[in-house]
């Protein structure tokens, strides 16, 4: 295989978004390019976590804290799908106002019904970890990570109060 077709086979950009454990900024990262982990404004490094499949862009687990539990949810679809119904109802209510006929403003409501279920096609996964909340971008979909549980989410919430507790107690 030539250097090109190997380089024909990563993508484009694989974007990791994490938040620095030691500052808080949040910060973006190409793992297609580099898997150094290391903050822009504190220079804090952490130990990637890179996984088996990382290099077909796959993940497995979390690059950033190793754990395996993530999800995937779609990118930016309630931002995007909120914005058009938010205008076809307002569209559909000045129709209504001004149109003594009642299909206009069915018409605008179906038609952005549609254009909402068209768009949601077109906006790409996106996987997230619910023990750091790191997020991934441009991948392959992991078929074992499944879509966002309230439940999960709520017991590594648990686990994190847990953690801050105890380390308040210890620093008192
Ligand atoms: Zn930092
Ligand atoms: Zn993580």
């Amino acid at each position: 295989m030539s250097v090109d077709s190997a380089a024909a086979q990563m993508p484009p950009s694989f974007n990791l978004k994490y938040v620095c454990l030691k500052c808080g900024r949040v910060l973006l990262k190409d793992l297609s390019q580099s898997l150094v982990l290391k903050c822009e404004n504190c220079s804090n490094e952490l130990d990637a976590h890179p996984g088996d499949k990382l290099g077909e862009s796959i993940i497995e687990q979390c690059v950033v804290c190793g754990g395996d539990d993530l999800y995937v949810r779609k990118d930016f679809k309630q931002m995007a799908g909120a914005f058009i119904v938010t205008f076809a109802v307002v569209v559909a209510t000045v129709a209504y106002f001004y149109s003594a006929n009642m299909l206009w403003p069915i018409l605008v409501l179906v038609l952005s019904a549609i254009a909402d279920a068209a768009l949601y096609r077109f906006i790409p996964d996106l996987t997230a970890c619910y023990k750091c909340k790191a997020e991934y971008r441009g991948m392959k979909r992991n078929p074992e990570h499944g879509n966002y549980s309230h439940y999960t989410a709520e017991r590594y919430r648990a686990l994190a109060r847990q953690a801050a507790e105890a380390a308040a107690a210890k620093g008192a």
